[in-house]
């Protein structure tokens, strides 16, 4: 079965000291004045993103990053930041002005590519106002790469990031120098052709017109692909949820009568996906042998590459919480929060009324890092499922939730989890050989 490609740019970080020439190196690549070039030390004051797309190669994400040797309050904030955007890099261009004796910050990027295992290239930017000759060139080059942590390990190439042309050379080094990984992951692969799925999907006040959330689209296009037919119900969750019964009983005969049409074709249903919030009620109204499981937990394991069993995992802690033990919430979209919001409202809302005590939340919204301070003292994380955000961030996510001794879980999890241990079971059982 054809699978779907998971890191679909490739995120190459350009790091290094102050006035190096990493923004020159960045508007070169990018063929526009993307980052400020100044020769006044700490000009790029924040990390500077641009899409773009290298021709046999494919699309990248570029990271201009704040030097490294600013050694102010502010700069090490820029350091920290810099740092936590390093984990998500698929390369390092790590650029260096060989004039350049003292290799603190150097050695230091050298040993974070080694511990996280990134591929990385040596830039040697040539300031000829510095070096005149190419002899002085080579042997100030042949010094650094002696002195530097693993440099046999990685290689280098020597440009003059004030001319045009070594733009070139920049990006044939990248397209020489970079090993290309296999990084591919099914999002269902359980999932059969020529079986019916159905998909619950509740519209509320925060859903936006004229087009779907991104886990229902990411969904539709792999069976669609796959020739896998699906059926959509809308769930009216103020009538499943209604105190009057025969408004409840009503909106239940509306989803027993779709799934009983569905399974009653020669097709048959091989799978329920609702949205996490409606997992309470889609346990309770499915018949016990159709499957189901949640766009939340679909959504998480594909954008961890494979990770589910972390988020798993993550929930153990939920039975060792105490009173006022601080949870993060983190979203990955930012949107204006109306109604009954499942991050800042439902999930805080249910899970304290699931563990009876009070628990102490704070919010993390879009692409925002997880800085100490924002984990300070947080003994677990609740994640969405992360789609809007590249995967590469939440591995990164992941690695320093793992650093800070802070489990991770998910949304749909957490939600199943609170609906008790056989809802959970329930939506887990279709992963479970992917699990191993
Ligand atoms: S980023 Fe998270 S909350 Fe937003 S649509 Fe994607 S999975 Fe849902």
């Amino acid at each position: 079965m054809q699978k779907a490609i998971l890191v679909d740019r490739i995120n190459i970080g350009i790091y290094g000291r102050t006035n190096t020439g990493k923004s020159t190196i960045m508007n070169l690549l990018t063929n526009q004045n993307s980052s400020i070039v100044d020769d006044t030390p700490g000009t790029t004051s924040d990390i500077v993103r641009v899409l773009y797309e290298i021709h046999d190669f494919g699309p990248v994400r570029i990271f201009d990053t704040p030097g490294l040797d600013e050694y102010t309050q502010v700069g090490f904030k820029r350091k920290e930041k810099a740092l936590l955007n390093f984990k998500e890099c698929d390369l390092i261009l790590l650029v260096i002005n060989p004039n350049n004796k003292n290799l603190k910050v150097e050695n230091e990027i050298m040993s974070l590519a080694k511990q996280y295992q990134k591929q990385l290239i040596i830039v040697f930017n040539w300031f000829k106002n510095q070096i005149q000759n190419d002899y002085d060139l080579n042997k100030n080059v042949e010094f650094i790469l002696e002195n530097l942590f693993d440099a046999k390990a990685h290689n280098h190439l020597i440009i003059d990031a004030s001319e045009k042309e070594s733009s070139r050379k920049l990006v044939e080094a990248i397209k020489q120098f970079y090993k290309k990984e296999e990084k591919k992951i099914d999002i269902l692969p359980f999932v059969k052709p020529y079986s019916f799925v159905a998909l619950n999907i509740p519209i509320d006040e925060e859903t936006p017109e004229r087009r779907l959330l991104r886990p229902q689209n990411v969904v539709l296009d792999y069976l669609l692909r796959r020739m896998v037919p699906f059926a959509g119900y809308r769930m009216d969750l103020q009538k499943a949820r209604s105190q009057i019964k025969e408004i409840q009983e009503e909106e239940k005969n509306n989803y027993l009568a779709f799934i009983e049409e569905l399974n009653g074709t020669s097709m048959g249903l091989q799978l329920v996906i609702t949205d996490s919030q409606a997992i309470d009620i889609v346990d309770k109204w499915t018949p016990r042998e159709i499957p189901i499981t949640t766009f939340s937990i679909t959504m998480i394991n594909y954008q961890s590459n494979g990770h589910l069993k972390k988020f798993i995992e993550g929930l153990n802690v939920l039975k060792r919480l105490k009173k006022h033990d601080k949870v993060l919430i983190a979203e990955a979209c930012n949107h204006d929060r109306k109604c009954d919001d499942i991050g800042t409202k439902q999930i805080p809302r249910r899970l304290t009324q699931k563990l009876g005590f009070e628990l102490e939340f704070k919010f993390v919204f879009g692409r925002e890092f997880f800085s100490k301070e924002l984990l300070d003292d947080c003994k677990l994380i609740i994640h969405c499922g992360g789609c809007m955000v590249d995967s590469q961030k939440i591995q990164a996510r992941i690695l320093t939730a793992e650093e800070n001794l802070i489990p991770i879980t998910n949304y749909g999890l957490v939600l199943s989890y609170i609906e008790g241990e056989k809802a959970l079971n329930r939506v887990l059982e279709p992963w479970l050989k992917q699990l191993g």
